[in-house]
């Protein structure tokens, strides 16, 4: 059993503050302040340019691709870190379209995240090809899958509802119709089981700043199936997904494998921080997050109902249903979400009027759960949220 008293104890968190914002920005790692100091001054400081040998630094992306494809249920030497989410959204679509020549739909649904749409949408202009992306109502989407259909691509779990979709049963659709499948895993990894390799997706790419808690900024991963990663063409053909970076060749050889999925040069940095934040997920079996993820997330929703007879579940009420998050309709949802926050318990606002509540069984128990509760009950109770400084809208919501 995973002992999330340990894991809790593992957080800075501000005291006075209940945190339901960790499907945004996972909390800082206790240990993550003196790795990152002990890579700065250890490794950078003393090593200079050796470290990209002396400390492992050009392997790393690989290293902690490795830790990650644990908690997605992907092999060994399949997932590898660098960028950010929106670029590997570009990476794996565009090698998935190259591998279906001869269809022209990307079909897509309007829960998804709307950069991995801005990127479908760019990536097929410059693609120039007589493509199509074709965003279907989420409930729709198996109906949606023919023959015209080249990659499906979704998030596996709403960003705005919570809603799961079912990635084993949508990617046998798919490739019974010959279809190949990306899956965003942004609030997945971390948050729910992930089986990558029994449910056959194809592509699968996630971020590691929010459940992961890796810290704003930490980089994103791709996941290639271990059968399309030697075929799989690279669009953002990097020197570093070269075959011998360091022949400086001028014509590009794609590396082996997984790979060949690298670009640049890798954030140390940021992997030092990460780094920190998975030896805390070294420890933990995803079944009990899950398990403890539905506790939560089913009695924060009793307790929101109970107290906050305005708002309006927006998250499927079945927990087999949702990820980890909850989300709530309210017409002034953002100045209660103001509100909230100055209150200590934070969580965010998605247009148009959804309050979203991450839970996050790693640093999140139950009475932080009924705390929240209460606290938002006291807010609407007494309109708390009704003063202009809290319909002001900040940059990032
Ligand atoms: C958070 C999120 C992103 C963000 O992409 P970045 O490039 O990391 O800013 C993209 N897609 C989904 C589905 C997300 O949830």
């Amino acid at each position: 059993m995973t002992d999330f008293t340990a894991t809790k104890a593992m957080f800075h968190l501000p005291p006075g503050i209940t945190y339901l914002d960790g499907n945004s920005l996972g909390p800082l790692p206790l240990a993550a302040r003196d790795r990152v100091a002990g890579m700065m001054v250890d490794e950078w400081g003393q090593m200079l340019i050796t470290g990209w040998n002396r400390a492992g630094w050009m392997q790393a992306p690989r290293r902690q691709g490795d830790r990650i494809a644990r908690l997605i249920g992907a092999p060994t030497g399949s997932v590898v870190m660098g960028d950010t989410l929106s670029v590997k959204v570009y990476q794996a679509l565009a090698a998935a379209i190259d591998m279906r020549p001869g269809r022209n739909v990307i079909l897509s649904d309007s829960g998804n995240f709307p950069s991995d749409l801005y990127i479908a949408q760019g990536l097929i202009k410059s693609l120039g090809r007589d493509l199509e992306l074709r965003v279907v109502p989420p409930e729709k989407v198996a109906e949606h899958i023919t023959q015209e259909v080249a990659v499906l691509m979704l998030t596996e779990v709403d960003y705005r509802s919570g809603r799961l979709h079912d990635m084993a049963a949508l990617t046998a659709l798919a490739h019974g119709h010959g279809a190949l499948t990306l899956w965003d895993l942004a609030h997945s990894a971390g948050a729910i089981e992930v089986d990558l390799t029994d449910s056959g997706a194809d592509f699968a790419v996630g971020c590691t700043y929010k459940y992961l808690n890796g810290g704003p900024g930490a980089p994103a991963f791709i996941y290639v199936a271990p059968k399309h990663a030697d075929a799989a063409q690279p669009a953002l053909s990097g020197w570093l997904g070269h075959e011998a970076p360091f022949a400086f060749d001028p014509d590009y050889r794609p590396g082996p494998g997984i790979d060949r999925m690298r670009v640049g040069t890798p954030p140390i940095l940021q992997i030092a921080a990460l780094d920190a934040a998975l030896d805390i997920w070294d420890g933990v079996d995803m079944r009990d997050v899950r398990a403890c993820s539905v506790a939560l997330s089913s009695r924060f929703i009793d307790q929101v109902e109970k107290h906050c007879p305005d708002l309006q579940l927006a998250s499927p009420r079945d927990p087999a249903q949702r990820g980890s998050q909850v989300s709530f309709r309210f017409e002034h949802g953002y100045a209660a979400m103001q509100a909230l926050i100055a209150q200590g318990v934070i969580g965010d606002f998605r247009a148009p009027d959804i309050m979203r509540f991450g839970l996050t069984p790693l640093y999140t128990d139950m009475q932080d759960v009924d705390h929240a509760a209460q606290t938002l009950g006291r807010v609407l109770d007494q309109r708390l949220w009704d003063r202009p400084e809290f319909r002001r809208r900040a940059a990032v919501t």
